[in-house]
């Protein structure tokens, strides 16, 4: 899995299932990590933020979420086996879950719809654990409120978190917090829990 680099940003060569067994085993290994779908809007950020090249290179896991950096790979280096979307994976991941008894937390996007789109995924997958919803009030990421965040996680313990900020905002927020929470894999999935919630 060595990552190639696009524009600056590392990528990862796997697949939806490679992705999926990553963060199981990452959940079992209790050492926390982060995974970041990067699509082209993303990719052109990052030309123009080095924080952003940073917080890409020091990612756990990044993804192609999209097709452009899947049909850019081969002028650069070896081809992507294909893209891995967010909004793809997060249902997949939530499948995966229930069967491995791995907890779920869904954070992010407007009033009440994380807690939506978590009833919905365990309306699908009954013995899913949810560890819990939240979505913050809406603010750049210096005057988000990080503790009472922070808190919640402490108390919820997911072994994955959801983070729906959008990019790359939620990628940064990440990145702020790996070194020191204890949740084992946290992936930012832009608008899927909108789509989850319906
Ligand atoms: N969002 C949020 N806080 C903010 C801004 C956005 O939770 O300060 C949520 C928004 O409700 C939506 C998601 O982040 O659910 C962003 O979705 P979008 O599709 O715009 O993100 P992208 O796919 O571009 O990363």
């Amino acid at each position: 899995k060595t990552p190639f680099v696009l524009f600056g940003v590392p990528f990862h060569n796997v697949t939806f299932e490679e992705a999926i067994q990553w963060t199981i085993d990452r959940v079992r290994s209790g050492r926390p990590g982060v995974i970041a779908t990067v699509n082209l809007d993303f990719l052109v950020l990052a030309q123009a933020d080095p924080e952003l090249r940073t917080v890409l290179r020091e990612a756990d896991l990044v993804i192609a979420d999209g097709f452009p950096p899947v049909k850019l790979a081969p002028f650069f280096g070896p081809p992507l086996k294909g893209r891995v979307t967010g909004s793809d994976i997060t249902p997949m991941l939530a499948e995966r879950a229930e069967k491995e008894g791995i907890s779920i937390y869904g954070l992010g996007a407007a009033e009440g719809v994380a807690a939506k789109a978590m009833e919905v995924l365990k309306k699908r997958h009954p013995n899913l654990k949810v560890a819990g919803a939240w979505s913050p009030p809406y603010a750049p990421l210096e005057q988000m409120e990080h503790a009472e965040i922070l808190r919640r996680l402490d108390e919820a313990k997911p072994d994955i978190l959801f983070t729906a900020f959008g990019a790359p905002k939620q990628d940064k927020f990440n990145h702020m917090h790996v070194k020191t929470w204890n949740v084992p894999v946290a992936i930012g999935i832009g608008g899927t829990l909108d789509f989850i919630a319906g």
